[in-house]
């Protein structure tokens, strides 16, 4: 309980990381599509009532106002409306884009398609452009989709790139290939659309970080980017060594990388593992916190989702610092 080394609390009490103009909070999370949930996800543990609308859809705002990000990066997103309606109260502005054959709309009684969401905070940032993207793989259109934003920071001009994605999921090495095929698609895309703006590239990679995506997303010589809740800990001399060996870069980060970002119990057992990220272009944003995620002992014997937590995963909440660049000091 309480603020620990490198962490802030969960129930985020403190004032927000992102009150000084250069500073910036991102929140990424997973917040588990209502449709899915509730009728295809086979939460066994899970109370029926817990996984109800009317039950979550407090438990998901709360969780995101108490932080209080500049950046909120949402995956599984079937209530865009309810969030842009009740966000756009609290300061929020938001875009969202569906996944084109979603499997929510193959449910009855569904909300729409699920889909990926970024809002930003209006007062502290300005959106300078957006693109979206149906990953590819192998040149064909897959399910799995993207939205990068270009934002302003209204206090003193700097200027960044975010990017959110909800790759595949399942387990298999064909899949892990597609997910390292769609996370390819997905750097062409994201440094066709930021070139050499600092960026944050986050989402539910539906992949540990042993698979190749991780690997071809820290090994990428065009993007090089780090990932924050591996490098949270380590002196940023250390993290700005350039490494001669990409291969060892790798590796270490992998060793880094929390011991699960979702727990989960569904009929053929229990789910714990690392498979959310936020990625970020360590030359230009300090990172100086990463939220910590609850112990075993406070998420409960049933895991999650649970009356205490709405979704399968949790959220990742990163204390950024923005630099100036070299060239013109905004
Ligand atoms: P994905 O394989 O990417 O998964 C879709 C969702 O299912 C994700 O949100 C994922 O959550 C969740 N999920 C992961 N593992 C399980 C599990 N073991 N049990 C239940 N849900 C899980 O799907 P695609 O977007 O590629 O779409 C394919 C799906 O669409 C098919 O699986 C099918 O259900 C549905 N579909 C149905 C059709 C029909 O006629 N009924 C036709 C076309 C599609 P997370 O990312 O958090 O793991
Ligand atoms: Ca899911």
């Amino acid at each position: 309980k309480g603020l620990k080394l490198n962490s802030i609390s969960r129930v985020c009490s403190a004032p927000s990381g992102g009150e000084a103009s250069q500073n910036l909070r991102l929140l990424q999370w997973n917040i588990l599509s209502q449709t899915l949930g509730q009728h295809n996800d086979g939460f066994v543990r899970c109370p029926e009532e817990a996984l109800t609308w009317e039950h979550r859809k407090y438990l998901i705002v709360q969780e995101i106002l108490q932080n209080q990000p500049d950046v909120i990066c949402l995956q599984e997103v079937d209530h865009f409306k309810f969030l842009q309606t009740v966000l756009g109260t609290q300061n929020y502005e938001g875009i969202f884009f569906p996944k084109p054959d979603s499997p929510c709309l193959y449910i009855e009684q569904n909300n729409g398609p699920d889909g990926c969401a970024i809002f930003y905070k209006r007062d502290k940032l300005q959106l300078l452009g957006y693109d979206t993207r149906i990953l590819e793989v192998w040149r064909v259109q897959s399910n799995q989709v993207a939205i990068a934003a270009r934002l302003r920071m209204r206090g003193n001009g700097r200027e960044f790139c975010v990017c959110t994605t909800h790759l595949k999921a399942r387990h298999g090495a064909l899949l892990a290939k597609l997910r390292n095929e769609q996370g390819r698609d997905l750097i062409r895309f994201v440094k066709q659309f930021a070139g050499d703006t600092p960026l944050l590239l986050c989402g539910d990679f539906n992949a540990e970080p042993v698979e190749p995506i991780y690997s071809t997303i820290l090994g990428c010589d065009l993007l090089r980017l780090g990932s924050a809740y591996a490098d949270v800990k380590l002196d940023r001399e250390k993290i700005l060594q350039p490494s001669e060996d990409v291969g060892e870069f790798v590796s270490e980060s992998i060793k880094r990388e929390p011991p699960y970002t979702t727990w989960k119990i569904r009929e053929d057992g229990e789910e714990c593992h690392t498979i959310d990220y936020v990625f970020y272009t360590p030359d230009r944003l300090k990172i100086k916190n990463c939220l910590e995620f609850p112990a075993g002992e406070q998420i409960g014997k049933n895991r999650t989702p649970s009356y205490q937590y709405p979704s399968d995963h949790f959220s990742l909440v990163c204390d950024f610092e923005l630099l100036p660049s070299a060239e013109n000091g905004g």
